[in-house]
């Protein structure tokens, strides 16, 4: 197979920098605790996003069905 590009087989990891391949599953992260520690980052205070009630869900399961 003929290497496409050179640009076109790795990247980095956000994390920690390291080149990663495309085919890792983890991809464009090295390994899943990078992942994670960049979702940790999203959901920790760097990134802080106030999450709001979402849609409560439709009293579906209340003691008033009767079947
Ligand atoms: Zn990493």
């Amino acid at each position: 197979m003929i290497a496409l590009s050179r640009a076109a087989g790795r990247d980095r990891c956000p994390t920690c920098r390291k080149a990663v391949a495309r085919k890792q599953p983890f991809f464009p992260f090295c390994s899943e605790r990078c992942r994670l520690v960049d979702l940790g980052k999203w959901l920790g205070e760097e990134y802080r996003v106030p999450l709001k009630a979402g849609p409560e869900p439709e009293s579906d399961s209340d003691e008033d069905t009767e079947d």
